[in-house]
This record gives C-alpha cells, structure tokens and sequence, in this order.
C-alpha cells in the first residue's frame, strides 16, 4: 500500500514471537505497569487497561486514580495495587496514562511526561496535549532523552492534535499517522478500522485484520493497557504496538460469534460464557 506519495506501509501480519517465560524468570522479569487515569465517573476505563495489563504479562500492576474518592481496591482483581498518583515513583514504570482521565488529568501530565521510563498516551492526556503547547514540547522532549513514548489516538483524537478535521484523517490515515509521528518522535496508533502504526525511521504498519465487533466502549482503553505491558517487558515501543494491535484484534477476529464482545472480557483474553 501507498499513501500519496508518501512512504509506502507494509502489512500487520506476523504473530508476535511467543510469550514463554524463561525458568529463571521472576515478576521484575516483566516491568511494572502503571494506569493514572479514572477521574470520578470514569474508573472503569482504568481498571479495563489494568486488567488488560496484568493479563497480558506485566508484573506488577498499579492504578492511580485520578478521583480522590475512589475506592483503592477492586475485588474482580485483588493483583491491582492503588497508588495516589504523586506516590508513584515514575522513572521505574511504563505509565498508561489518559484511560477516562477528563479534564483532572492536565494536572498530572507534566510530571508523567518529564518522569515516565516508558509512556502509552491515551484519550483525555491526548486531548490535554492538543490544547496545550507546553505539554507538546514536554512530549517531543522524551524522545530526545530516549524515553518510550506510544500515543493510541482514535481519528478525533489525531485530528485534535494535528489541528485539522476528522474527515482529513479519514482521508488519508498513513499519513496522518506518519504525521504525528514526525511530530512529536515517538510511535503513533491510530485507531479504527485498518489501524495504522507508524513510528520514526520505521516502514508503518496497516492492520488489515480485526473487525467491528471492537467497536464498542472502552477496547481502546484494553489496548493501551496492552501497549503498556508490552513496554514494560522491554520492547520497543514500535515492537510494543505492534504487537498489542496484533493480539487485540486477533482476539476479536476469534471471538465467538454468538456473544457479544464487552471490553472487560477482552481484557482478559477470554470471552465470558
Ligand atoms: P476507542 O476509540 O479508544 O474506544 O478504541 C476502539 C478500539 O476498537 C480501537 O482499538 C479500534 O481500532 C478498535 N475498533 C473500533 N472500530 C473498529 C472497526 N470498525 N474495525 C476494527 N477495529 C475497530
Ligand atoms: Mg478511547
């Protein structure tokens, strides 16, 4: 495939490589994750990209909420770890941040995005970013300091950040992602049917498998918690995304046809009976 003129992109279709862990191995084999997101009302698009994460491998998962009266435990899984946000010690952590974040995130992200070891960028931290200068240059200055950075946008999301309409996106996704990419210098998922994977200095990504059957609430938030995973394991982050776009439309490509997909239940990789 072409984009215009652009560089040309390459298919999404290799299993990622095996998930076998070493006999040695231990939980600090597989990275700490951390979910700051959740302001009130919102809680669940935290916990769906934790739950995502520790059932894709991580170690240790944490959530921040951002809602000072959340309740610091959730009894569907007793593995979560609470943490205030200003508690986490963040140069340690691949960071999932913006999952149901709303306006209380803004307050956060300078610190996530000076401190974060690894970072995924979703929804309301992508929203904040796009209103605010100061935080773009804080992002692109990740990439100088050889930070992981992995931004999960849907089309309304990138087009917020590069400062035109859907429909542009639309229009042309390879580029838009390739655009973002160049832009602030780190890896780009844009979401939606064919999601695209773009990141600087590599050939971009097309998802051409997956379905509709995602489009439902809170699978972005699945994904990101994945991405997540990915990075604190030691991947790229390119090599993260790839391979979190892979398995989580590969998962809905197997789902079941007579139930519904629900984003809880793809989290944990197993449809609910
Ligand atoms: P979000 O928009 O953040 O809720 O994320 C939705 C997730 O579902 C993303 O991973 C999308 O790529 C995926 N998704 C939504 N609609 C479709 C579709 N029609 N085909 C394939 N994937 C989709
Ligand atoms: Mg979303």
């Amino acid at each position: 495939c072409t984009a215009g003129d652009e560089a040309p992109a390459a298919r999404l279709n290799e299993r990622p490589e095996d998930r076998s862990r070493a006999h040695a191995s231990h939980k600090g084999s597989y990275g700490d994750v951390a979910v700051v997101g959740g302001a009130p009302g919102m809680a669940g698009a935290a916990l769906l990209a934790a739950s995502a994460a520790l059932h894709a491998g991580a170690g240790r998962v944490y959530v921040a909420p951002l809602d000072e009266t959340a309740v610091m435990l959730d009894m569907r899984h007793p593995e979560l770890m609470f943490r205030r946000p200003d508690a986490l010690e963040m140069a340690q952590l691949s960071v999932v941040c913006g999952c149901g974040g709303d306006d209380a995130v803004r307050a956060v992200l300078p610190r996530v995005l000076s401190t974060a070891g690894a970072l995924v960028l979703d929804a309301d931290a992508l929203n904040a970013i796009a209103r605010d200068a100061s935080l773009q240059t804080l992002l692109r200055q990740r990439a100088a300091r050889g930070r992981r950075t992995v931004l999960t946008p849907h089309p309304l999301e990138a087009a917020r950040l590069l400062g035109v309409d859907t429909t542009q996106v639309q229009a042309d996704r390879l580029q838009a992602a390739a655009a973002l990419a160049d832009r602030f210098a780190c890896t780009v998922v844009l979401k939606g049917s064919g999601t695209v994977i773009a990141s600087p200095g590599e050939t971009p990504r097309i998802n051409f498998g997956s379905n509709a059957r995602l489009a439902t609430a809170g699978t972005g938030d699945v994904l990101a918690g994945m991405v997540g995973a990915g990075l604190a394991a030691g991947s790229t982050a390119h090599a993260a995304a790839r391979a979190a776009v892979w398995r989580h439309g590969d998962r809905a490509d197997r789902w079941p046809a007579d139930q519904a997909l629900t984003a809880g239940a793809l989290a944990r990789g197993t449809p609910v009976r």
